[in-house]
């Protein structure tokens, strides 16, 4: 099953572009914006098959009509077989027209659209519609951005392209204008938990609270499932005291000084550690409200002590502070300094 129905709780895009396949009305770029996790890429991939799918269910050559002339006639199908020689080839990645470029490192940098420029000056070896799938698109420095321009000005024949960004601000405004747009929203909470639930065998309380961590992120959901996110979670608020009111002020600075760095080092788990500190502190306010609303449910009676020892008021001070530390972070700040300084700040009179 990789085919549109892989892609969950995204209705309107996908109706958008089902309504492109059926009418044949193909666009030379489209541009997918949303969170990583929500589906871009999948439905990205989906459609590249669809545009070039083998299977039953094709539709008529005269539904190319509507396009601007630039693709070849031929059947195509409102939903990819995914079974197919063609839809198998781009499914397992060896399909010769379906190019992906992604950031090598953390840029796109220039010669990797030189080199699909030079691709693009070929015909396609075998399929319909090429499709030429660029993923974080907003990762192009400004020379690659600048070449990209040149192609979306003059597409070349039987070629289109997909971009995948979080936003269209992060993206020079003339590639905006030149692509459709089609926006995925983050995917909701109850959609995620049944997705770990049935399709990956999480416990249904356990499903919730990484559901309620996962941000609408559906790869972010399944990588928290796979990683013992639930043990992860248990050793970060015990080592820094979080679970237990009182606690941290008590502990020595070096501690928390140790702990900051320790955290510092973890790049990779660093923004989902900072997350889970947040809806700890979150839940502390939400339980004295409504307790059905509270992601780390498992822990709701923890929860409730600590929020009689604490005024709402200090709480969204911290929350607050990890949302500092978080900007500052993504804005390249030192990690360890803006975690040393948070830490104090949890840390203070909590
Ligand atoms: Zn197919």
């Amino acid at each position: 099953m990789s085919g549109f129905e892989s892609i969950i709780d995204q209705k309107r895009p996908l109706q958008l572009l089902t309504t492109l396949l059926k009418k044949g009305t193909i666009p030379h770029a489209l541009l997918f914006t949303g969170i990583d996790g929500a589906g871009k890429h999948n439905a990205a991939i989906a459609f590249a098959m669809a545009c070039n799918c083998l299977g039953k269910g094709s539709a008529s050559k005269e539904q190319y009509a509507g396009n601007a002339g630039n693709y070849p006639e031929g059947p195509s199908v409102s939903e990819p077989c995914c079974i197919c020689r063609s839809c198998r080839k781009i499914l397992s990645h060896n399909h010769p027209d379906i190019l992906h470029i992604e950031p090598t490192g953390a840029i796109i940098k220039i010669a990797q659209i030189r080199s699909l420029c030079h691709t693009l000056t070929m015909k396609p070896f075998e399929a319909r519609l090429r499709v030429v799938v660029i993923s974080r698109a907003q990762a192009m420095n400004p020379e690659a951005a600048n070449a990209l321009l040149k192609v979306l000005e003059e597409p070349p024949a039987s070629t289109m392209l997909i971009l995948t960004a979080e936003q269209t601000s992060d993206l020079l405004p003339t590639i905006v204008s030149r692509c459709q747009q089609i926006r995925f929203n983050p995917i909701s909470r109850k959609s995620i938990a049944l997705y770990l639930t049935s399709d990956q065998k999480i416990p249904p309380d356990q499903a919730a609270i990484i559901a309620g961590m996962a941000r609408g992120s559906l790869s972010r959901a399944r990588s928290m499932s796979k990683t013992g996110w639930i043990d992860h979670r248990n050793r970060l608020l015990s080592t820094s005291g979080l679970d237990n009111p009182g606690t941290l002020p008590a502990k020595p600075i070096n501690v928390l000084l140790a702990f900051a760095e320790n955290l510092s080092k973890q790049k990779d788990t660093l923004p989902d550690a900072l997350e889970i500190i947040k809806s700890w502190l979150r839940d502390i306010v939400v339980c004295q409200y409504n307790t059905k609303k509270v992601i780390n449910a498992d822990m709701t009676a923890t929860l409730k002590k600590i929020s009689e020892k604490i005024s709402p008021e200090l709480l969204l001070q911290k929350i607050m502070a990890i949302q500092r530390t978080q900007r500052n972070i993504e804005s390249n700040a030192n990690p360890r300094l803006s975690l040393e300084l948070l830490m104090l700040q949890l840390a203070e009179k909590y």
